[in-house]
């Protein structure tokens, strides 16, 4: 088995950029032996970025019709990205708990400020003006928030992969550039680590950002302590378009290596297997 795999792929579902079959296509051109469809779930406001609540049976049944048509190429599986909005909202509502899913991937990018939805996935200047708006300029505050709500989510469950876990701390760096070295981010941050080691989840080492700004989520300066907590990783892409499905994969597996991490949580036959990185 090789650690050509992905478990974190969108599609026109929500906000992708290519239909499912044009990612599965390209995986199968790449060699991948798994691949997972992770598109953004419904959310209980209006926005451009998730699937409506009426995509969520065509989406399945897609995903099921190119199961059986790619399965002697490809080990295909069913997953959403679902976020943990509010305690009546999250992973383990039981709306998302009954879908037929094959797993599913919790993330937080919404805080909330006066029942206003404040989205901190964004451009960095939209981060900016929302931090000054709605938590007057205070990005402590804000990252503080961010983080308190990745743990309620661990501790919530329901889901198998944490999403993008420091994802906040970007868009955050382009406000103060040192956030990764002051005490309390540090303290918050090794939180949320010891949590998600308590969990047994899967953290993803999320590649999305490395090839245009070098760095993983979670950043590669943790994978030291990742190792040391012996949290299970995989490596995903949060591809958005079916030619960046492989962004980044070969330096997130050598930095892990590197940090004396030999193994990545592979799906096969339905089942999470730690599979030997190989380079
Ligand atoms: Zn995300
Ligand atoms: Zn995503």
């Amino acid at each position: 088995m090789n650690n050509l795999t992905n478990y974190h792929s969108h599609s026109t579902f929500c906000d992708g950029k290519a239909p499912i079959e044009d990612f599965i296509k390209q995986a199968v051109k790449m060699g991948f032996s798994s691949y997972g469809v992770s598109s953004h779930a419904p959310v209980p406001f209006a926005n451009h970025w998730s699937m409506k609540i009426e995509e969520v049976e065509p989406y399945l049944n897609e995903i099921n019709r190119l199961k059986q048509r790619y399965s002697p190429h490809i080990d295909l599986y069913a997953g959403m990205e679902i976020d943990y909005l509010h305690e009546n909202h999250h992973p383990a509502s039981d709306f998302f708990a009954k879908l037929p899913l094959d797993y599913r991937i919790g993330s937080v990018h919404i805080l909330y400020k006066n029942n206003t939805e404040v989205d901190i996935d964004c451009r960095p200047e939209e981060f900016k003006l929302n931090i000054d708006t709605y938590f007057d300029g205070n990005l402590k505050l804000a990252v503080t928030e961010y983080f308190d709500k990745m743990i309620t989510m661990i501790k919530t469950g329901g889901f198998d992969i944490i999403g993008h876990a420091d994802k906040i701390t970007y868009n955050a760096s382009t406000c103060n550039p040192n956030i990764r070295e002051q005490k309390w981010y540090s303290e918050k941050i090794e939180e949320l680590f010891e949590c998600i080691a308590q969990s047994g989840l899967i953290m993803e080492i999320n590649t999305k950002a490395y090839n245009r700004h070098g760095i993983f989520f979670p950043h590669q300066k943790y994978f030291k302590r990742i190792q040391e907590l012996k949290i299970p990783v995989t490596v995903n892409s949060d591809s958005h378009h079916p030619d960046f499905i492989n962004d980044g994969r070969t330096e997130a597996l050598s930095a892990l290596k590197q940090c004396n991490i030999d193994t990545v949580r592979q799906l096969k036959n339905g089942t999470w297997q730690d599979t030997p990185i190989q380079l």
